[in-house]
């Protein structure tokens, strides 16, 4: 549902997908895309729970589709995933959104960029260097770049995952721990890992002002982060009363609807 949502989102003048659009891709279809140049990143700010300054990006895939419309990752990463096409679907999507991130920053726009890592990327012992250079290679430097892994990424294979994380964070990359407390092992995750953000599950969020077990679950998820030095980040946020409750419980940064939804780069607000 969240992913129709986006999809039909009003600010996308391209989209054309509509909820219920039957589009199942298959391999050689995406195969297609990529080759094609259709995958895209969208962008969705991030922005200080304090000021409302935008302090950053989230970079969302997107195939742009010749007859589909706009369709969502959902529709496509797990695909990606599974018939090998990952790689080449992140590789797009990283080197795009790097010479975007450039183009901000040469308008006077420090954008942090926040990438998606899939669980896979975290197998490549070769992925902290490989990134390193393509960052500086596009004229940006590490500590602009924050990257997003889920709990579940990190499930599968902790203490290889862990090794890398490592890497990633001597090269001075921000790290951040996506979808926070949707996975089982949270806290040991949190307390091994060496992470820089915290960022909530928007399940939670929409939940937090209807039911005391969410709103406890934020709660103590933003103590928690604030306790072992970490940015704290509240997604989904829709609502002012939304807003205020985060402010109240000491969140630094929010995303969602409310604030801004994911654009294509020219959508993006001035
Ligand atoms: P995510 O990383 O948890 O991203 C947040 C999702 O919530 C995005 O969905 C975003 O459009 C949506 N969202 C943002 N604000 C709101 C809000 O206020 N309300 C609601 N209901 N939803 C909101 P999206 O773009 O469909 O992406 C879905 C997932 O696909 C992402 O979840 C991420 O896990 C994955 N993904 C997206 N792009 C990439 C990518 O380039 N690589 C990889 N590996 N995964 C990606
Ligand atoms: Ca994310
Ligand atoms: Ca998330
Ligand atoms: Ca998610």
């Amino acid at each position: 549902y969240d992913q129709l949502a986006a999809i039909t989102a009003p600010q996308c003048p391209t989209t054309s997908a509509r909820p219920g659009s039957q589009y199942v891709p298959t391999a050689s279809d995406l195969d297609a895309a990529l080759a094609a140049g259709h995958i895209i990143p969208f962008y969705q700010p991030k922005l200080s729970v304090s000021t409302r300054a935008i302090t950053g990006v989230e970079v969302l895939a997107r195939w742009r589709h010749p007859d589909h419309g706009l369709v969502g990752p959902d529709y496509f990463i797990p695909l990606a995933e599974k018939e090998g096409l990952i790689e080449r679907l992140t590789d797009q999507i990283i080197d795009q959104s790097l010479v975007q991130g450039r183009i901000w920053l040469d308008q006077g726009r420090p954008l942090k960029l926040a990438l998606n890592l899939s669980a896979l990327s975290l197998r490549h012992l070769d992925l902290p260097e490989d990134l390193l250079r393509r960052v500086e290679g596009r004229g940006l430097s590490p500590e602009q770049i924050v990257l997003e892994i889920t709990e579940s990424a990190l499930a599968s294979d902790f203490s290889a995952s862990l090794d890398i994380l490592t890497r990633l964070r001597m090269r001075r990359f921000a790290l951040s721990i996506d979808d926070f407390g949707t996975g089982y092992s949270s806290l040991k995750q949190l307390q091994h890992g060496p992470f820089t953000e915290l960022k909530i599950d928007q399940s939670f969020i929409a939940k937090a002002l209807e039911e005391e077990g969410s709103l406890a679950i934020v709660e103590s998820s933003v103590q928690l982060g604030r306790r072992m030095g970490l940015k704290v980040v509240a997604e989904g946020i829709e609502t002012e009363q939304q807003m205020d409750l985060i402010r109240h419980l000491g969140c630094d940064e929010a995303q969602g609807y409310l604030l801004g939804r994911p654009v294509a780069a020219n959508d993006f607000p001035r």
